[in-house]
């Protein structure tokens, strides 16, 4: 398991949200938070995403990014 992938597994288990806003051109420095935010199996799991990344590796974590988010939508709809 890579690095990047092991900092977005919170403590729960579950794949961590990355709470920023971010676009291919402007990765801003955000950060993963325990999904379970605001109920009581929070976790308080807390990593920083600002590793200095390679031009392959940014278009490989922002395509992880967009899967990440289609999931958390697809979650939501539930
Ligand atoms: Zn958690």
């Amino acid at each position: 398991m890579d690095e990047a992938h092991a900092n977005s597994i919170c403590y729960c288990g579950i794949m961590a949200a990355l709470w920023t806003s971010w676009s291919n051109d402007n990765l801003e420095r955000g950060f993963f938070g325990c999904q379970n935010y605001g109920d009581r199996r929070y976790c308080c799991f807390f990593a920083w995403f600002d590793n200095p990344m390679s031009p392959r590796a940014r278009i490989v974590i922002v395509g992880l990014l967009r899967k990440v988010k289609a999931i958390e939508r697809e979650r939501k709809k539930e």
